[in-house]
């Protein structure tokens, strides 16, 4: 059985455990994606989830931004479990860690390659690279060996490589961040408009809706909008488009923020 729950989504910070059970482990497998809460949060949201930081088993971190990388590095030396990153994520991340730090996380550093499938028990993850301003920004389809999880956030257009690779998936957690028109008439400096808009800065409702048109078949059951931005978007929006485009109710459409989501299987 694979099943996930966002322990939080958005600038604010992100974090998805990730579950697979193949029937014949005692225990199942866990790995979590992204840790930009505090140890303490991630250890709270954990336990509401039945699960604690000791039964993890692995973390992958997509990108260095702080949303994503956050207190990875001492939950992982507290968990003594493995940390998945591409080396380009491991560099900005060890510059900008404490020498102690640096050197405590050496033994628990693991290197992920775009399209180089990392097995941790019953779960099968696979990477992939997507655009986005991260120095060697990665994603994720994650299987049980029956059913398949996409998640897709942080990237500035879709790509016909993310879209191959999360083709078929049962489960998606997709970034659906602004509304163009909110951006451009929000209080945002110019900068700050201009790299959330472009090729290398977030999907806009529009361009999630043109991925969802691509992923969507029968079988993709569930589906969840994520990394809204809180001030450029609007959640009923969101749920509007991904209502119309999937063919069910808005109220049918999950959607996660800051506080995060219950356990959804795929
Ligand atoms: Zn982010
Ligand atoms: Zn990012």
């Amino acid at each position: 059985m694979l099943r996930f729950r966002s322990l939080s989504s958005g600038s604010a910070g992100n974090a998805t455990l990730i579950q697979a059970t193949d029937g014949t482990a005692s225990r199942p497998a866990r790995l979590l994606v992204d840790c930009g809460l505090s140890v303490r949060q991630i250890e709270r949201r954990l336990q509401a989830a039945g699960a604690a930081i000791a039964e993890l088993d692995a973390l992958f971190i997509t990108h260095e931004h702080a949303d994503h990388l956050g207190q990875a590095l001492p939950l992982a030396l507290r968990a003594g479990i493995p940390v998945w990153a591409s080396q380009g994520t491991w560099d900005a991340a060890l510059a900008q860690a404490d020498p102690p730090l640096t050197q405590a996380i050496a033994p628990l550093m693991r290197i992920a390659h775009d399209h180089t499938p990392i097995a941790i028990g019953a779960l099968l993850a696979e990477p992939f690279t997507v655009p986005h301003d991260a120095r060697e920004p990665l994603q994720l389809r994650a299987s049980d060996g029956a059913r398949r999880l996409g998640i897709l956030t942080d990237l500035g257009h879709v790509t016909p490589h993310a879209i191959d690779m999360l083709r078929g998936c049962q489960g998606l957690l997709l970034e659906s961040n602004h509304d163009p028109g909110l951006l451009e008439r929000s209080s945002y400096p110019p900068f700050l408009k201009h790299r959330i808009r472009g090729p290398h800065g977030h999907l806009s409702n529009a361009q999630a809706l043109e991925a969802l048109a691509q992923l969507k078949h029968p079988s993709l059951t569930a589906a969840v909008a994520a990394h809204l931005s809180e001030r450029n978007n609007r959640p009923e929006w969101v749920q509007a488009g991904w209502a119309a485009a999937l063919g069910c109710a808005p109220s049918d459409i999950r959607v996660s923020s800051r506080r995060g989501l219950g356990w959804i299987e795929v």
